[in-house]
């Protein structure tokens, strides 16, 4: 019936006709010129003056056809290295260390160890994050028949393992005559001889088996160990059953395919001692090396770039930090294969209130980004980085991963020790640019140190702080953490309506994943409001 000026209704009448049809919504949609909200393209010409901040904007739900745990978050970190998680803990004294490299690793991110300490003993870090898993042994640390069962009490000590085959050389490569494990030597005086405790009864396998094969032995010999001998009866390899389980429990753990061995970054600096830094750092088995400056566009970072890609081609560079693209065209000419974006937008830094120079976050990711993945070279975004939302959105935005100090510092596998206030627990978590970093001297001969070179400030008389020194709670172990980031970010993906990074860059790209402008109000009405108390519990 057709409406008439004497109805009586509060909501107005409609005529059947002028209503569409519902199986049309979707041709109706297409009618629209634009999708709703804006395109990356113009969230960014929205902020063309005043920049972005992972706050001022959200990204608008597409459509669900999948389950959150199809989402794949697997993702290209350097040119030639994929991690199955999009996670970098810092370069800081208080963050990354070789528990923290080992559980990123395991977590399928990666771990960059700090250089705020002697080359030595961030060699040592290195090693010990390359030793903790393997495929084949290809360097078992072996022992001789004159060797006693303190020498294996004393590996097991210093190196966590106490599996030692007995060959006639003392090395590999010599013949193998028994192995000894921990539990032969339990209960035994140190000055026995090995070869009284050793098992010579060993199941062993032939040099040239496939890992796969050599995995089926081991396990179904229910044996700790499986050496690999060569025809003559030589060692050349070992196997252990351990590495199986941390196979098995770590399933995204981040490996190099051949070796199995956890992939490991380090940072160092772009002076001459760098470079002898960099050589123990490469013997102890690094992959991917970090400049670590606060601002990389410099001739000091383009040499040592050129100086590295020469003389260790194998290695990966990330270089670093950048926020516009002129930083960045610089770096990659000079054949940097990774960016590491952010300038003063980390949670103990003071580089823009001091230096008055930096970026927010949002717009230094998007240009960089931008510019970078045109040839190919990922980003990282590093730095501000404080709960899910804003990876989502700086993977939205164009990086590759994120790498974070704060959200990972007071965990277990921090370096330092808690220390108790008002009945909590809390660690320590000074920027690098603190005066407390910038007071460690990590170069023993040279007194040189590393906090001060990444802000180019060894010259000064007076130390000129970059960053805060403070505390963070307790947090407990950072492997349920990160394994909580992967699933609450697998959500975040599935709203996307997105599936892989790959599908997230290409719906941005072509336009069908929308954002919007986020104004002050709008993020309060974002956050939790209203309550008189409230507490917030972000997994179990
Ligand atoms: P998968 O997803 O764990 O099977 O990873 P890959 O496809 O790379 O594994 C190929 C083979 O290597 C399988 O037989 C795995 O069990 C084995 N493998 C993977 N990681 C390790 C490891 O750390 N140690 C040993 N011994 N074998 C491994
Ligand atoms: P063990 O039984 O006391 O030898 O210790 P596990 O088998 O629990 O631990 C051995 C772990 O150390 C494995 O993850 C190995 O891959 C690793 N590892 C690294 N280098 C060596 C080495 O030279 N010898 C042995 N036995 N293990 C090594
Ligand atoms: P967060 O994840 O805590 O927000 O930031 C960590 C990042 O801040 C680091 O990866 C590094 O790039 C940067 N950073 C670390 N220490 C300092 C500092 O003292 N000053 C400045 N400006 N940046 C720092």
């Amino acid at each position: 019936m057709a409406p008439t000026a004497s109805s009586t209704s509060a909501v107005p009448s409609t005529s059947a006709k002028a209503l569409l049809d519902p199986a049309d919504a979707l041709s109706t949609l297409a009618s629209y010129k634009t999708g709703d909200g804006l395109s990356m393209d113009e969230l960014i010409d929205s902020r063309q003056h005043g920049g972005l901040t992972y706050n001022d904007f959200l990204v608008l739900p597409g459509y669900i056809d999948f389950p959150a745990s199809a989402a794949s978050l697997k993702t290209k970190v350097t040119r030639n290295v994929t991690l199955n998680t999009p996670f970098l803990s810092s370069p800081m004294d208080t963050v990354t260390e070789t528990d923290m490299a080992i559980a990123m690793g395991l977590m399928g991110g990666m771990g960059v160890i700090h250089n705020n300490l002697s080359a030595e003993e961030q060699a040592e870090m290195v090693r010990k994050v390359k030793m903790y898993e393997n495929g084949f042994i290809t360097e078992p640390l072996c022992l001789s028949p004159n060797a006693k069962v303190g020498d294996v009490l004393d590996i097991k000590q210093r190196l966590g393992f106490g599996g030692v085959p007995i060959t006639d050389t003392g090395k590999i490569r010599g013949k193998l005559l028994g192995i000894v494990t921990a539990r032969d030597v339990q209960f035994r005086r140190p000055d026995v001889s090995v070869t009284e405790v050793m098992t010579v009864d060993l199941v062993t396998a032939r040099q040239g088996i496939t890992l796969e094969e050599a995995n089926t032995i081991l396990r179904d010999s229910k044996k700790g160990k499986l050496p690999i001998l060569d025809e003559a009866g030589n060692l050349v390899s070992l196997l252990a059953r351990s590495d199986l389980l941390k196979n098995q429990n770590f399933p995204l753990a981040s490996k190099r395919p051949e070796s199995k061995q956890l992939y490991c970054a380090a940072a160092v600096g772009t002076r001459p001692s760098d470079r002898e830094r960099l050589s123990l750092l490469v013997d102890a088995g690094l992959d991917v090396v970090i400049l670590d400056s606060s601002q990389g566009n410099s001739v000091f970072q383009v040499e040592m770039i050129r100086w590295i890609k020469s003389t260790y081609p194998h290695i990966d560079v990330i270089a670093g930090n950048v926020v516009t693209r002129e930083q960045a065209a610089t770096l990659i000419a000079a054949g940097a294969d990774g960016l590491r974006v952010g300038m003063g937008s980390g949670s103990i830094c003071i580089t823009q209130e001091v230096m008055a120079v930096g970026r927010p976050q949002g717009t230094a990711v998007h240009a960089v980004a931008e510019f970078a993945n045109r040839f190919g070279v990922p980003v990282i975004a590093d730095g501000g980085i404080s709960n899910v939302g804003h990876i989502a959105k700086a993977l939205s935005l164009g990086a590759s991963a994120i790498m974070a100090g704060g959200l990972f510092a007071g965990t277990t596998e921090a370096p330092g020790d808690y220390v108790y206030r008002d009945g909590k627990r809390f660690k320590a978590y000074s920027g690098m640019g603190s005066l407390t970093s910038m007071a460690r001297k990590t170069n023993k001969i040279s007194g040189e140190n590393a906090a001060t070179q990444r802000y180019f400030s060894e010259e000064d008389t007076v130390k000129v702080a970059q960053g805060v020194t403070g505390q963070v709670t307790d947090k407990g172990s950072v492997l349920p953490f990160i394994n909580y980031l992967y699933t609450a970010l697998q959500h975040s993906f599935q709203d996307m309506g997105v599936q892989s990074l790959d599908q997230l860059r290409n719906n941005v790209k072509v336009g069908t994943l929308r954002f919007e402008l986020r104004t002050a109000s709008a993020q309060l009405e974002g956050g939790v409001h209203g309550l008189s108390s409230y507490e917030k519990t972000l997994y179990k």
